[in-house]
């Protein structure tokens, strides 16, 4: 399902890095449990995170709850493209029951409609997204 984006005019450049820091805070600030998994430094200086499994997950699992709901959500620049591990997770969550989003800046109304959920009732983000609940 294709949303539309905001045409992100007018608006200064962000770092997936400080996008990140927003969408996390927001997420906290509207009850979801939050994890991100930080990339550290090797011995040989080289920025790693240790994955066992296959590579290139999202970089955020967001839980609520009493929404029920689970988030898979790639965050990326504007300018910032999937990889193609990221594309292979992509094409696998974005059929699954959770919900799987790459996000970008321009996608802000999105995300805090989906995370602050429009009136507070589960079902109207649910339908918002196109979302069946299952059983
Ligand atoms: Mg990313």
């Amino acid at each position: 399902m294709a949303m539309k984006r905001l045409k992100p005019e007018g608006l200064p450049p962000i770092s997936e890095k400080a996008f990140q820091s927003q969408v996390i805070d927001l997420a906290k600030l509207f009850g979801w449990r939050v994890n991100h998994q930080r990339p550290a430094m090797s011995k040989n200086g080289r920025w790693i995170t240790a994955t066992q499994g296959h590579t290139g997950f999202p970089d955020l699992v967001l839980a609520h709850l009493e929404r029920q709901m689970v988030i898979f959500a790639e965050l990326k620049s504007e300018a910032g493209r999937l990889t193609p591990e990221q594309e292979e997770w992509a094409s696998v969550l974005i059929d699954c029951p959770g919900l799987y989003r790459c996000w970008r800046p321009s996608d802000w109304l999105e995300i805090e409609r989906i995370l602050r959920g429009s009136t507070g009732d589960p079902d109207d983000v649910e339908s918002y997204l196109g979302i069946q609940r299952r059983g």
